[in-house]
């Protein structure tokens, strides 16, 4: 569990995230929307489509990536942030740091992108 400084530091990550988001409207969402663990292929896709369907993805992916900032920040007050849901072992703070709103571990993360994979989804 994250406690003291950490605790503080996600939570800003977080509440600064989530402003950015709500605050903007037509800006691109640079790296801040890049916490989609799919980003490279949603990227590809993107780049292949209009403009203006690219900003209705654009704000679908935002309004997803506000639901689960809100509910890391969630995680933080009941001090099960940074707790992989799958295997209960401890997220490491690297890859907090690139994906605050992670709620599984790089090794859970693979073997569900495999799963998928696997079922065509
Ligand atoms: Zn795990």
């Amino acid at each position: 569990m994250l406690k003291g400084k950490k605790r503080d530091y996600f939570r800003r990550l977080l509440n600064g995230q989530l402003n950015e988001l709500v605050g903007k409207n037509s800006h691109t969402a640079g790296n801040v929307a890049d916490t989609s663990e799919k980003s490279l292929d949603f990227t590809d896709q993107a780049t292949q489509e209009s403009d203006m369907d690219f900003n209705i993805h654009m704000k679908e992916r935002d309004s997803k990536l506000v639901v689960k900032i809100k509910e890391a920040l969630e995680r933080i007050e009941d001090g099960t942030y940074g707790i992989c849901e799958v295997c209960g072992q401890p997220i490491s703070e690297d890859r907090l740091k690139v994906r605050p709103v992670t709620t599984m571990c790089i090794t859970c993360k693979r073997k569900q992108e495999n799963d998928e994979r696997l079922r065509g989804l």
